[in-house]
């Protein structure tokens, strides 16, 4: 009896160590003001931002990094009313909790499941889908990913000065304009990160300065890279305030002789005091301006400013998949909305008599074009135009449409799409989304004007974040005619 006591306590150190290790990270949601109690909690469910959720006194609590089932000791922040919270100790930690292995995690913000196993984010994301949508089917087993880091093809830093002046590139913490040095990050390519680094350490002998946010004065003020996934093509753009870059052949020069794998280097002319990235200006200063990469045996063509889907294994899943759940026989006329450089239209043109996708962005509609005729595609043709008022002028024309394939930004679709979708009346609609939320929302519309759930797919094309992709197939629904 001794003895079980002795090592239940020795086993119970240990447990303790590696959850005050695994206690180092938690982050806060509480601010700093405001009236702050300590209570034992138990995490009820994960919300939407991967933040655990617990009740005290019949209001909600939340709190980051707390997992679901967990029981911990919060720290409440009372404000006008309502509360937040930090977990300050874990009292009964999960079975899928490790210590995240990011060393930036804390800080950074850009991830937030590290402190979950990659099977807990996957059985978190899988529930999230369920608990919205399973009211209308089940929902099929996540497609997980086999590789959960390095698989962003696309990465962003942004260049500033800490407080003695020297550059330094990351991202900004959370919520803030506080720029936090990353020099490795867990999701991104290591060739973008060794680019970056590369950067930084050629600016001081080009006396090139790092844009300073608060005074608008200085020239660098983003580095972003992309890379061709199966042809290694590399671009480098880099976000600047003026075109007129001094230096500028030798510096290409050199950043070319560390880096010999960079095809394209572009310059974006962004001056204004804004948020976003990009600015209108582009100048191409070595290569072409933009690089290929290969999706489901055919080749695209990206411009810096095109969409592309950041993860290329399972944007494959993603895309054989919704082309399955169309059931296509190649008699039919497809609609591909939100169409971006064409990858999913051209991916499904095979199988269809004739597809027409439409864009918005000007860049990517002149990618897609060029992307059809590269892979000397012609049944398919591309408009750039705002989706929903191509819809409408289709179902005013009553084209006949069989299919239609939707993947709208996070926002997700509109009335007006949505409306002339029911009235062009197609057979099925295979909607993609990376907002489950606005999703579903949307999808209540269409089942409201005849259209059933037939399927539901979620694919993890985002390991260590909370964003999910969740494919649905809509089917019309037939209507029995009165005898
Ligand atoms: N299906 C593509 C792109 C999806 S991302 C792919 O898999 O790569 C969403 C796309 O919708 C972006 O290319 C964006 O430019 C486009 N978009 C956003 N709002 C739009 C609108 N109102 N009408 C048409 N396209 C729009």
């Amino acid at each position: 009896m001794k003895k079980d006591k002795r090592n239940f306590q020795k086993k119970d150190k240990k447990t303790n160590k590696k959850r005050d290790l695994k206690q180092q990270h938690l982050r806060s949601e509480g601010g700093k003001r405001g009236i702050k109690e300590q209570v034992e909690l138990k995490c009820i469910y994960m919300n939407e931002e991967g933040k655990g959720v617990a009740k005290y006194s019949e209001s909600d609590v939340i709190a980051p990094d707390f997992i679901k089932g967990e029981t911990a000791l919060v720290e409440l922040t009372r404000r006008r009313g309502f509360y937040t919270g930090s977990v300050v100790k874990l009292i009964d930690a999960s079975k899928v909790r490790v210590i995240p292995p990011c060393k930036y995690y804390e800080k950074c913000g850009g991830c937030q499941l590290q402190h979950m196993s990659y099977e807990g984010q996957s059985t978190y994301k899988q529930e999230l889908i369920e608990q919205l949508m399973k009211k209308y089917s089940q929902v099929n087993p996540i497609f997980t990913a086999e590789k959960p880091i390095e698989y962003r093809n696309k990465s962003h830093a942004t260049f500033g000065a800490d407080k003695h002046g020297k550059v330094i590139s990351g991202i900004y913490q959370e919520y803030t304009h506080r720029l936090t040095p990353v020099e490795k990050c867990m999701i991104q390519s290591p060739t973008a990160d060794a680019i970056v680094q590369t950067i930084k350490n050629l600016m001081p002998s080009f006396k090139m300065r790092a844009y300073d946010e608060n005074f608008g004065k200085g020239f660098l003020r983003h580095v972003m890279v992309r890379h061709g996934y199966t042809s290694s093509e590399v671009m480098v753009v880099l976000v600047v305030t003026d075109q007129k870059f001094p230096g500028k052949n030798n510096f290409v020069k050199a950043l070319l002789k560390e880096h010999p794998e960079i095809t394209t280097i572009i310059l974006n002319v962004n001056d204004r005091d804004t948020s976003m990235v990009l600015g209108n200006v582009e100048k191409v200063i070595y290569g072409k301006g933009c690089i290929m990469d290969s999706l489901c045996g055919l080749n695209f063509s990206l411009s810096p400013k095109s969409f592309y889907q950041i993860n290329p294994p399972q944007t494959e899943r993603l895309y054989n998949k919704s082309i399955e759940m169309a059931s296509l026989t190649g008699k039919e006329t497809v609609i591909d909305a939100y169409s971006g450089i064409g990858t999913i239209s051209l991916a499904l043109a095979k199988k269809a008599k004739q597809v027409i996708g439409v864009e918005v962005n000007k860049d990517a509609v002149k990618d897609a074009k060029f992307n059809a005729k590269y892979n000397k595609i012609d049944n398919v043709q591309f408009v750039a135009d705002d989706a929903g008022a191509f819809m409408v002028k289709l179902a005013e024309q009553k084209e006949k449409i069989d299919v239609v394939f939707m993947d709208p930004p996070r926002s997700g679709s509109d009335e007006r799409f949505l409306a002339s979708v029911a009235k062009l009346n197609p057979k099925r609609v295979v909607y993609i989304s990376c907002n489950p939320f606005t999703q579903k929302r949307d999808l209540d519309y269409m089942v409201g004007r005849g259209y059933q759930v037939k399927e539901i797919q979620p694919v993890d094309m985002f390991p260590q974040t909370f964003h999910v992709e969740n494919i649905v197939l809509l089917e019309k629904t037939l209507v029995k005619k009165k005898k």
